[in-house]
């Protein structure tokens, strides 16, 4: 079996340009288009392609982004009041910052910062209320890459309710969310961690495997039921030439890609598994577009109000 590829790139454009006509009347009604404001703290190559992927995009759609760099010198302090002074701004209706704070700031800076913006301006979904409504199934900011899989696999016809959905991770911008998703959506949801006993055993009985680990390659054929639908939210760059080799092999055009650009971005599934998978999404191209659609929509229900503080 070779597993059909569901295209996140085509679906997230598809989303983006559904979302370009409900930007121009927003922006008509209102006199101003939906603003985003991203913090960006210091100079993390990742954050710096995530950010200017997410501004592209914002920007494409119709969106004001606008990115607010601090200095790897800042303080807590500093972005707590630059978050403040977003809250206030009637200009600001999305409120993103840049995930991973300089470790000198300490280890509770991204909860602290997170706590401090607006609900109503949540476009990540993380703030302590969205999470709240989340688990309560009330309406909310949703973390974008958990919505932007449920997008994925409604696109792709894959059916959710009544199915065995194994989530590999239990982050809180990615794993519990999705789980939490995936049982709203009348999934029966299994949770699996560094902690699981039998693992694989227990991944192999899912009709729906999403890996969220940040580990190369970790779902390997033998945790995939025939047929199943994978979903590959791992992000993970590769720098070893013998690494690339191993995952894909020596014809292969992704090390040929690497021979070029000296990394590769890969999943959390290995390549094998689309010989086992129904379904599978690829990485680069599968949820991180997904990802980013989800915020643009995000930020358009926050301008518009849809989610109020006291609902
Ligand atoms: P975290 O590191 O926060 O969480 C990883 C999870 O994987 C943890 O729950 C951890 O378990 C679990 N895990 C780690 N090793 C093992 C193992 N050997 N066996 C079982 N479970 C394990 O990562 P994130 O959730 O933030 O991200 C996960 C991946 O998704 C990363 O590659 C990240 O880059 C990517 N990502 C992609 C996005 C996209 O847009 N496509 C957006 C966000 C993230 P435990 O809790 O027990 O430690």
């Amino acid at each position: 079996m070779t597993a059909r590829m569901l295209d996140g790139t085509a679906i997230a454009a598809a989303i983006r340009e559904s979302l370009r006509p409900e930007v121009e009347a927003f922006t008509r009604r209102a006199g101003r288009p939906p603003g985003l404001g991203i913090v960006l703290v210091g100079h993390n190559p990742a954050s710096e392609i995530y950010v200017s992927g997410k501004q592209k995009a914002g920007t494409e759609a119709g969106l004001w982004v606008d990115v607010h760099r601090l200095p790897p010198t800042a303080s807590v302090q500093d972005v707590l009041a630059l978050v403040e002074r977003l809250n206030r701004s009637d200009r600001h209706d999305g409120i993103l910052v840049q995930d991973p704070l300089p470790d000198a700031m300490g280890s509770d800076a991204a909860r602290r910062v997170v706590d401090a913006i607006d609900p109503r301006k949540d476009v990540d979904g993380f703030h302590p209320i969205s999470v709240g409504r989340l688990v309560q199934n009330r309406p909310t900011l949703v973390p974008c890459t958990p919505s932007g899989v449920i997008e994925l696999l409604d696109h792709a016809k894959v059916a959710i309710s009544g199915a065995h959905a194994v989530v590999i991770g239990r982050s809180d911008i990615v794993g519990k969310p999705m789980a939490l998703l995936m049982l709203h959506r009348h999934a029966t949801v299994t949770i699996c961690h560094s902690r699981t006993r039998n693992l694989g055993a227990v991944a192999a009985t899912a009709d729906i495997l999403v890996a969220a680990i940040g580990r190369p390659a970790f779902v390997t054929q033998d945790l995939v039921k025939p047929g199943a639908t994978v979903v590959d939210v791992g992000i993970n760059r590769l720098t070893s030439r013998d690494d690339v080799e191993r995952l894909f092999g020596r014809a292969s055009p992704r090390l040929a890609a690497f021979e070029r650009r000296g990394s590769l971005v890969v999943g959390d599934v290995h390549p094998a598994v689309a010989e086992v998978a129904g379904a599978l999404t690829p990485v680069p191209g599968g949820v991180g577009p997904m990802t980013i659609a989800m915020l643009l929509r995000n930020t358009l229900k926050a301008a518009r109000g849809e989610v109020t503080s006291n609902e």
